[in-house]
């Protein structure tokens, strides 16, 4: 695929022999120089026959490699940047505003307050799951501690 940019004037870059009626509805692409019926050009009302010089296929391959290259580009700049010592002064010191700040002390409070709760239901639960089996285990435990426990065991399901 040619990339090259025509900086001139929008040209009719039409069909070759413009004087065969079949012909007219078909253009060359100026990337991959093939002869395509017009519908697989996109229209471009600046152009001189209100169709892109690039067939859609090609154009489509074009943006495709297009974001390919800004995210390449931009890991690049991101990496560059966070090696910057000036950058990491930055922002080590924005940082540390930040950390000093009320907004950031509201905010440690809330995660802490969500790990609160996370953990009390974890436990809530942990303490059922072990209720639940304990009676169980003392049952196999001996025939001593079956005849010692309340009659519970008789209304679950078997
Ligand atoms: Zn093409």
């Amino acid at each position: 695929m040619t990339d090259k940019k025509t900086k001139n004037p929008p040209v009719y870059t039409g069909p070759e022999s413009i004087n065969n009626p079949d012909e007219l509805i078909r253009k060359r692409c100026s990337s991959c120089k093939e002869y395509k019926p017009f519908d697989d050009f996109y229209n471009n009302r600046t152009s001189g026959d209100g169709k892109d010089s690039r067939c859609i296929e090609c154009v489509k391959q074009y943006w495709k490699e297009y974001s390919v290259r800004v995210a390449a580009r931009r890991a690049e700049y991101r990496k560059a940047r966070s090696a910057d010592p000036i950058v990491r002064e930055n922002i080590r010191k924005y940082a540390k505003k930040y950390a000093a700040s009320p907004e950031h002390a509201e905010r440690i409070r809330e995660l802490a307050r969500k790990n609160y709760r996370k953990r009390k239901d974890a436990q809530k639960a942990e303490s059922l799951a072990h209720a639940t089996k304990s009676p169980n285990d003392e049952v196999d435990d001996s025939a001593g501690v079956r005849s010692a426990l309340p009659d519970t065991t008789a209304k679950m399901p078997r």
